[in-house]
């Protein structure tokens, strides 16, 4: 079993957060540093370190990870003009918190996709 994360506790209830969606996959909290109007990260209730841990039994945890992205998106009033949604894997991917994550970005025009 995966060592304890920071999320798994937010998970659990045991730290506070701003909890936008709890199911029995994933939760979802708004970012504890914004970087754009709407920042909510969509975490699987069980520990997965990074993107590239994913096995084929975390399919279903993928998927509900998308869709809630996309239901969040349509509840924050951000889907008519657009967001992002962004996974950072591993040291090169700038991961901070190893418990998968995927942040869905909205609300203000993002630029490019990265800095050339
Ligand atoms: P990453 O760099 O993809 O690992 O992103 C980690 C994100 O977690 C950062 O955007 C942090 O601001 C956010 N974060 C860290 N601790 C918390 C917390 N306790 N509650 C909400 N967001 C957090």
């Amino acid at each position: 079993m995966p060592e304890d994360t920071i999320f798994s506790r937010i998970v659990r209830g045991e730290i506070p957060a701003d909890v936008v969606h709890q199911d029995d996959l994933v939760t979802a909290f708004r970012d504890i540093q914004p970087l754009a109007p709407t920042h909510i990260l969509i975490v699987p209730n069980r520990i997965i370190p990074t993107l590239a841990d994913v096995s084929a039994d975390d399919e279903a945890v993928l998927g509900r990870m998308l869709r809630v992205a996309a239901d969040l998106a349509a509840d924050e009033g951000v889907a008519r003009n657009g967001y992002r949604v962004m996974i950072n894997c591993r040291e090169h991917g700038g991961q901070e918190v190893y418990h998968l994550h995927l942040h869905l970005l909205g609300g203000r025009p993002l630029g490019r996709m990265l800095i050339r």
